[in-house]
């Protein structure tokens, strides 16, 4: 490991004590209505000298060290507050690592019991899915989550070993559909892409489109047939002050 990499993660153990790190949010419209109806919730850390730092560099640390833990917990929370101030759906990212001990499950698991009109409105995005599908035990502890009433979504759909049966094994009621995949408008992914939705719908689960940067590509989404999309095109990441700013606004038509 680099100096700088080990630099990182041993400030990464105290930044949420320390209030670097921060829940941004991007929008996710209906593609029916182009209205605003969910958001996810995106991590972002604030580091005092390096900026702010991409999750995709320091996720895979916090993995490894256990920050996940903390962290995981605190973008919940974050997540939480934003259903119930903005009344909207808000999905989560978990982590596989978070769903190998009891911890995480137990502490949601109370707080969407008592709070079930929230609980609905919570969505659980996993990835790396063959993580938990080779693991009962946190397979398990998703099924704990899921009767609840919160949702759970795969992940990045058709990169890596995704599959339609992930969608049936961890009971998924969304299905996201990496960026990649949206873009390419190859007739072979086309016809895929297609047929993909056609199952996820018979199996109830919602298609969201992730990464849609262009009017084209939101074309294709609407003939594809997703039920929502998410990407640049419809809004970046927000900091929360300004998502709430921005949904003020889209919510008075303006
Ligand atoms: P992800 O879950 O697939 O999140 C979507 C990523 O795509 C986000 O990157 C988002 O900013 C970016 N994105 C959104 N729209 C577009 C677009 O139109 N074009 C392009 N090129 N990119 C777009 P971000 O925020 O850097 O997050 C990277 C990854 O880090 C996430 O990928 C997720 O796997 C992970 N991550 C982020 N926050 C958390 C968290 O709180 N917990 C965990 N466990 N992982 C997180
Ligand atoms: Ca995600
Ligand atoms: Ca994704």
């Amino acid at each position: 490991m680099s100096p700088d990499a080990r630099e990182l993660e041993f400030a990464l153990r105290d930044a949420v004590d320390r209030g670097q790190l921060h829940a941004w949010f991007q929008p996710q419209v209906d593609v029916a209505t182009s209205r605003i109806v969910a958001l996810e919730a995106l991590a972002r850390w604030q580091h005092p000298d390096h900026g702010v730092i991409s999750p995709a560099d320091f996720i895979p640390l916090a993995e490894e060290n256990g920050a996940i833990e903390e962290i995981g917990q605190f973008m919940t929370t974050e997540s939480l507050a934003a259903i119930e101030a903005w009344e909207i759906d808000v999905s989560v990212n978990v982590s596989p690592v978070q769903l190998e001990g009891d911890a995480f499950t137990t502490w949601l698991e109370r707080i969407l019991r008592r709070n079930r009109s929230v609980a609905r409105r919570l969505t659980l995005e996993i990835t790396e899915q063959r993580r938990i599908e080779h693991s009962p035990a946190a397979a398990r502890r998703l099924d704990l989550l899921r009767a609840t009433g919160a949702g759970v979504a795969i992940d990045d759909f058709g990169m890596g070993h995704s599959s339609l049966t992930q969608l049936k094994r961890l009971h998924g009621s969304e299905l996201k559909l990496d960026r990649q995949l949206v873009a390419d408008d190859s007739e072979e992914t086309t016809r895929l892409l297609a047929r993909i939705v056609a199952l996820a719908h018979e199996h109830g689960a919602r298609v969201v489109a992730e990464g849609v940067e262009t009017v084209a590509t939101m074309a294709r989404v609407v003939r594809l047939g997703c039920d929502r999309a998410q990407g640049y095109l419809i809004g970046r990441p927000l900091p929360r002050n300004e998502m709430a700013r921005h949904l003020a606004r889209h919510r008075a038509g303006r």
